[in-house]
């Protein structure tokens, strides 16, 4: 068995980039209180970890660590792979709500707008050597482990200076921003591409389409998060697809007078979504 970290003494980190970038007024994404969680996280036994798809103006794969009551957060656009061969590009943004890691929804307008699908989540717990993780994180290389649905095993993940297309982008303290995500050989390793052969969620179970149905699919009519390329074309498709499981819906709540409980859940978390 590894040590577990000292979470007791852990003094909360910040949420104030987190909570400058947003409009909660606007946004259903949690607000967070860092001292708050770090307090009600300071006897878990064991650390959360989860991985966000977030399609916004690109596709992108939110991999979130708990660290200090809020969720180290890296932007990966490619999304976490199995084959410890590829090293996936990992932007380290700024930390999250611990709550943040439950969310799963449509947000509708400002920072981030899009839809958030939980993809993977559980628990992680630094290796040998990397109990400390502030050291970890001011060295630039962090080994875990991760006990997901979908993501098992060891990994690490590793400051980069960013590479053949010049300056990385570079945090306050003038390091680069830029991590690569690696999966290190072990059982849970394998050549396959997970994001493609899981693509959905593990909380609701459904894909974007689903997730957006059971919002608003008419949300973006006017101002859409991502107009044009690889992301534009994927929201057009998806928001298309979210309208037609909506009328599907619609359809059989009429022939069906809407006595199930199913249909009642349905409508009611519809005229919830229209009043927030
Ligand atoms: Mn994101």
């Amino acid at each position: 068995m590894l040590p577990m970290p000292a979470a007791k003494s852990a003094k909360p980190r910040s949420l104030s980039k987190y909570h400058e970038k947003r409009n909660f007024k606007a946004s259903p994404e949690p607000k967070g209180d860092a001292k708050t969680d770090a307090k009600k996280r300071a006897k878990a036994k064991e650390l959360f970890f989860c991985v966000q798809k977030h399609l916004a103006s690109h596709l992108h794969y939110d991999f979130r660590l708990e660290h200090r009551g809020v969720l180290l957060s890296w932007a990966v656009p490619k999304g976490p792979s199995l084959n410890p061969a590829d090293k996936r590009l990992a932007m380290h943004v700024e930390d999250h709500p611990f709550d943040y890691g439950e969310f799963e929804g449509v947000i509708p307008s400002g920072y981030g707008a899009g839809i958030v699908m939980l993809w993977d989540k559980g628990t992680w717990r630094p290796q040998e050597g990397f109990e400390d993780v502030d050291k970890a994180l001011e060295k630039g290389e962090l080994k875990f482990e991760l006990k997901g649905v979908k993501l098992k095993g060891s990994w690490v993940i590793v400051r980069t200076g960013g590479g053949r297309w010049g300056k990385p982008a570079l945090n306050e303290a003038g390091k680069s921003r830029s991590w690569l995500l690696i999966k290190h050989r072990d059982d849970w390793a394998g050549d396959i591409d997970v994001a493609e052969a899981a693509p959905k969620s593990i909380k609701s179970f459904g894909d974007f389409e689903d997730i957006l149905a059971s919002d608003e699919p008419d949300v973006w009519e006017s101002h859409k998060p991502a107009e044009g390329g690889a992301a534009g074309k994927m929201l057009q498709d998806i928001i298309a697809k979210a309208a037609k499981l909506k009328a599907q819906r619609e359809d059989g709540k009429v022939k069906g007078r809407g006595k199930t409980v199913a249909k009642k859940t349905a409508a009611k978390k519809r005229t919830s979504a229209r009043a927030r």
